[in-house]
């Protein structure tokens, strides 16, 4: 590595997210430069497919030159303007409009931040305080799920169910309470099926708000697909069976679609995909492709009466980000959902779900992958040392990051979750690039196989 290269300065001065500091040190990074389409081009000119569009997120792909004119045109027309004190902008009321417009019937109002972990922190706080301002403040307990991901900062982190978001942080903070993940494969008894695995998963949650007591329990969160944990579908039933008991103990439930949301499994919602009526829904990623940070919190008219009467009491809703419905950023949002409209990118994600789901599947028999699961553009293959007993490897991840490694050998950027591969390409991809990332991924994984056999 030379130095002064962009690689050494890198080592020097950028501590970077979700990332072994001190493996870092020795290896550096990956530069990457510029993109276009579903590809990305690093510092030494290699070209990458995205297989996981940036972070579950670059939808439209790469270099759309419709965002890029927005984003220069709102720089130079408004460049920044704030929503506090009943102030407002075009853009952010036009996004505002539309989101609504398209969500689940129950959701009316729009609270925007500039991350999904900011989003979730969000959330919880409107929760608490409509709680509070409805006379209930014994109802405050969030329930969330092992292996959920829902962020970073100490709410969302204490909402995630992952040891590396937890350890050396001291958290979850009190309250917030972990269900089991609904990973048929993993957590299934022996021929358990999918449903009785539900309604197993529902007792349990049942089980658990009334041992807390329904009166302290305030709402359940959990993405209707789960991303970042592994890429958990849930199993048959699952989602009918936890709404009856959220409606049975007056439990609100937060539906997380940051990485769901605008056609990742083939519907606008994930909520459509799974059937779910969601009180709250967390917004972000896609909803620009990313191309400007943002995120939205969408809320019933219940819980919007509730944060209305109690701003009244104190004065003013003393909650918001000097970057809330940032101009550039909800400008970028509306043209990327026109273009998602005009593009029917929704659609064309249902129609490559078969051959991307059906080329995925066909890894199920190699001798290294335990499971293969997906839904829409979004799946994983799990990897483990032993396909009959399940056994995970005796050093878990060396495996996944094997498998990475050699996919950047041949140009595919996938992400390894431990032993699970990732894969949730951006929406614009075709059957033919689906067959180049799953050839180049195939050629990967027999690398690895050829050094374990
Ligand atoms: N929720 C889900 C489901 C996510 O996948 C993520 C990020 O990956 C977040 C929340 C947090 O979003 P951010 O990284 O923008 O804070």
């Amino acid at each position: 590595m030379k130095p002064n290269s962009a690689a050494a300065r890198d080592i020097a001065y950028h501590l970077h997210p979700a990332t072994n500091a001190r493996r870092h040190e020795q290896i550096g990074p990956m530069v990457i430069e510029r993109g276009h389409g579903i590809y990305v081009v690093d510092d030494q000119g290699q070209e990458y497919i995205e297989g996981l569009a940036g972070l579950w997120s670059v939808a439209v792909g790469f270099g759309e030159e419709r965002l890029a004119r927005v984003a220069d045109a709102q720089l130079r027309k408004l460049p920044y303007y704030h929503s506090f004190a009943h102030k407002s902008h075009p853009a952010v009321i036009d996004l505002s409009e539309r989101l609504v417009g398209i969500s689940p019937e129950r959701l009316t109002k729009v609270f925007f931040t500039n991350s999904g972990s900011e989003a979730n922190d969000t959330a919880i706080k409107l929760i608490w305080y409509a709680n509070n301002a409805r006379g209930r403040p014994e109802k405050k307990k969030i329930i969330s799920r092992h292996r959920a991901y829902h962020g970073i900062t100490i709410a969302a982190a204490s909402l995630t169910g992952l040891p590396p978001n937890h350890r050396l942080f001291d958290l979850p903070l009190p309250g917030f309470l972990h269900v089991s993940c609904p990973h048929h494969y993993r957590g299934a008894e022996p021929g358990e099926s999918q449903e009785d695995f539900a309604t197993r998963l529902a007792e349990e949650l049942d089980e658990t708000i009334v041992r807390e007591g329904p009166d302290t329990v305030a709402a359940f969160i959990g993405e209707p697909l789960m991303g970042a944990g592994g890429v958990i579908v849930p199993p048959r039933t699952y989602w009918e069976k936890i709404q009856a008991v959220l409606r049975k103990h007056d439990v609100w439930l937060i539906a997380d679609e940051v990485i769901n949301g605008f056609g990742r499994t083939g519907r606008m919602f994930a909520c459509e995909t799974y059937g779910i009526d969601p009180d709250v829904m967390v917004l972000s990623k896609q909803i620009t492709s990313s191309y400007a940070p943002l995120a939205a919190v969408l809320i019933s008219d219940e819980i919007y009466e509730a944060v209305a009467d109690g701003s009244a009491e104190v004065g003013t809703f003393g909650h918001g980000f000097t970057g809330s419905g940032h101009p550039v950023a909800t400008a970028v949002g509306l043209e990327n959902l026109n273009i998602i409209e005009e593009r029917d990118l929704v659609g064309h994600a249902a129609a490559m779900s078969a051959p991307f789901l059906d080329a995925l599947h066909g890894f199920a028999d190699r001798p290294l992958v335990g499971e293969t699961r997906g839904a829409g553009l979004i799946g994983a293959v799990e990897l483990v040392a032993d396909k009959a007993t399940k056994a995970a490897f005796a050093q878990p991840g060396a495996t996944g990051q094997a498998v990475a490694e050699a996919c950047h050998r041949e140009g595919l950027i996938i992400r390894a979750i431990g032993d699970v591969i990732a894969f949730c390409p951006p929406l614009i991809i075709e059957a033919g690039e689906i067959a180049d990332m799953f050839a180049r991924f195939d050629r990967a994984l027999s690398q690895v196989e050829a050094t374990q056999a």
